[in-house]
């Protein structure tokens, strides 16, 4: 079910629960401020989720709140990932979704990146 992405943090959801070490999950990166690891249900050979270690619910959670630090190591931190797995060249997808209409799932910020296969036109 889709959330409504202006409720308070949750720390039942389930990415806090990952970050507490309470559900596992692949993981393929962790610094001070995200963690990444493989989507359980990927949609594209590539297909990982970078969260920021910080009790945000969305991008617009984040993007109004967060520090600048936290801002800055959340953003290099989906470039390393990106980068690390090969994926600038031949290119990825970053997706973030926000709320009900682009069907957010999960109430703790999640930054999809998608690759290794042509991703076609960007859907609406
Ligand atoms: O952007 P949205 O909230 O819809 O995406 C949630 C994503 O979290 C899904 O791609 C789902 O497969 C993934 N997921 C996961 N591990 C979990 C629960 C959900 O990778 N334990």
């Amino acid at each position: 079910m889709p959330i409504d992405a202006t409720l308070p943090y949750d720390d039942a959801n389930i990415f806090a629960r990952i970050l507490r070490g309470e559900i596992p999950c692949t993981r393929v990166y962790e610094d001070d401020h995200a963690l990444a690891f493989n989507d359980i249900n990927p949609q594209a050979p590539h297909h990982v989720l970078v969260i920021p270690t910080g009790r945000y619910v969305s991008w617009d959670d984040f993007s109004a709140n967060a520090s600048d630090a936290e801002i800055s190591g959340f953003v290099r931190a989906v470039g390393a990932v990106a980068r690390a797995a090969g994926l600038v060249e031949p290119g990825y997808r970053l997706l973030a979704n926000v709320g009900g209409d682009a069907h957010q799932e999960v109430p703790h910020l999640h930054v999809h990146i998608f690759g290794g296969r042509p991703l076609g036109p960007m859907l609406a």
